[in-house]
């Protein structure tokens, strides 16, 4: 097994994870099983309790842990299904430490961060990093290990102690470090600033660890002096000085560290597995993309991308496999109800009657949905290609309930307890005291109920489909039956028959919302089924 452990300095946002990804798919072009494990140093247990407002999107794997928006990078980039355990938290170390505590397994010494959470921390990474991640059934070869937040950080100061004595469990030569740090350019020339990674480099080796590789976000390649003197003052050969330059879409990172000679300094080479040719057929492609399809995206958090990551790189695959360049108009949901500015309201409406398509994503919490089922009823009665992700699908469901069974006032439970008609209700099986893990969670199936359906059909015809789900709240059961007759059909349901999966309007063009997130296992090259029938609606292009 070896180790490529990644860790970032200056400031965050550098694109480690990116970096740590495209590292990972090098491996993988050189013949190599990989995994990962993503570090994130704050308290809580996992990201399912956070605000997307504040950390991006809660990324959902297929055991329902509800992790780091980074784990789907690694999905994504590598193919792989992770697990929760591919994610480690403060919390988790410290509650595994804790309970051992509690049940005396330390007979009686003093409980420390050193030995015992870095002890606690090494034997994780050695237990999650052999298990299987992808379909071979087999141990991976290589684990990408990248360390959240940026070196020198207070909360992140144990792992990093974790990491130094790690090379000596495993052995030196089984671990690679690399340090991502920032090259900003400054002043009328240009001129490339060496001082901010020569001080994160010192931070890292004043902890006992010494970078093999440097990977250096700038805007424009490294000049050769640059790189020359980075080598001189950060300890590391210059082959070992790698840039991450702009390029015009992330699919060229693999390719440009392997252009930079990335895989001769891990003494690896490139098997002729085709898989950086199909990279770098899949960066020109996007690059030459000339035909526009512009979808609405209806959401809550528009002013922060980060907040529906997945969503957005579900439709990029979609569009790039409808040959179509994507563009994403951001629609504030609020703006389109009433009560808000004129110019505002009047500018919302406009936005949302020029996209070709309307895409209604998850949310959770009162505001903004009124202006997400207005989306949905223009949708419905103007023929517009409509996709509704989870809320999506409630608030289409609510839409429906109103203005064609004539329920006026018919809402979720999740906005109005005690809504007398109430379209969409809370599980039977969800907790009401304990928010954190306890939703409908994960990887579970639908099964589909006709054959005669679009989703079907985008499905490739199979009679059952496993997506992830992570919801509280359902469309109300002795309902459906009155929505069916009324022309809403619901063509996939759970495993009991009862539950609301999939729901699409036979003779509308695309009119299509799921109860789960297929956003979270769209690949590049593979797009989700249901992202891709709203991309070919939306671009006038047959479905199958
Ligand atoms: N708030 C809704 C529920 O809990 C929708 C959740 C979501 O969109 N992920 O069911």
């Amino acid at each position: 097994m070896r180790y490529i452990v990644v860790s970032g300095g200056v400031l965050s946002g550098l694109g480690k994870g990116v970096t740590a990804s495209s590292i990972g798919v090098l491996m993988k072009a050189c013949g190599l099983r990989v995994t990962s494990i993503k570090i994130d140093p704050y308290l809580n247990s996992d990201a399912g309790t956070m605000s997307p407002f504040e950390h991006g999107e809660v990324f959902v794997l297929d055991d329902g842990g509800e992790v780091d928006l980074d784990l789907g990078n690694y999905e994504r980039f590598l193919d792989l299904n992770l697990g929760r355990d591919n994610n480690l938290t403060t919390g988790k170390v410290y509650s595994k430490v804790i309970e051992a505590e509690r049940r005396g397994d330390y007979l009686g010494k003093t409980v420390q961060v050193i030995p015992h959470i870095t002890d606690a921390v090494m034997d994780w990474i050695e237990t999650v990093a052999h298990q299987c991640s992808d379909d071979s059934g087999l141990e991976p070869e290589v684990c990408i290990i990248e360390l959240g937040g940026t070196v020198g950080d207070i909360e992140s100061a144990p792992y990093v102690e974790a990491l130094r004595q790690f090379q000596f469990r495993v052995g030196r030569d089984n671990v690679t470090f690399v340090h991502v740090s920032l090259v900003p350019v400054m002043g009328p020339v240009g001129e490339q600033k060496t001082k901010p990674t020569q001080h994160t480099v010192k931070e890292l080796m004043g902890l006992g660890i010494t970078p093999d590789i440097l990977v250096c976000r700038s805007s424009a390649p490294l000049n050769p002096e640059t790189r020359a003197k980075l080598a001189a003052f950060c300890h590391v050969p210059q082959e070992a000085v790698i840039s991450t330059h702009d390029v015009p879409n992330i699919y060229h990172v693999p390719l440009m560290l392997e252009a930079q000679g990335l895989c001769a300094t891990l003494g690896l080479k490139v098997q002729p597995n085709g898989l950086l040719d199909d990279w770098r057929r899949m960066a020109h492609h996007l690059d030459a993309l000339q035909e526009n399809v512009t979808i609405a995206m209806v959401g809550k958090y528009t002013d922060l991308s980060d907040a529906y990551l997945s969503v957005i790189k579900a439709l990029q695959h979609a569009a790039m496999a409808a040959d179509r360049k994507l563009t994403i108009d951001w629609l504030e949901a609020g703006e389109l109800e009433h009560g808000v500015a004129d110019d505002v309201h009047a500018d919302a409406w406009k936005r949302l009657r020029a996209a070709d398509g309307i895409l209604v994503p998850g949310g959770f919490g009162h505001r903004g949905v009124e202006g997400k089922i207005l989306a949905a009823n223009y949708a419905r009665t103007n023929g517009v290609p409509y996709f509704g992700i989870c809320l999506g699908l409630q608030v289409a469901a609510i839409e429906f309930a109103r203005n064609v069974l004539g329920m006026e006032g018919s809402t979720s439970t999740e906005f109005d307890e005690d809504c007398p008609n109430p379209a969409v209700i809370f599980m039977p099986e969800i907790s009401t005291t304990h928010l954190g893990g306890t939703m409908r969670l994960g990887s579970r199936p639908t099964l589909f109920q006709v054959d005669d359906c679009k989703v079907k059909r985008l499905y490739g015809g199979s009679e059952s489909v496993d997506e992830r789900h992570r919801h509280r709240y359902e469309v109300n059961p002795e309902l459906i039956e009155r929505l069916e007759a009324a022309g809403l059909t619901f063509v996939g349901k759970d495993e009991t028959g009862q539950r609301c999966e999939i729901l699409e309007l036979p003779d509308h063009p695309y009119f299509v919302a799921v109860q789960y997130h297929p956003e979270f296992k769209s690949r590049p090259g593979r797009p989700s089924p249901p992202f891709l029938g709203l991309i070919l609606a939306a671009s006038g292009q047959p479905l199958p």
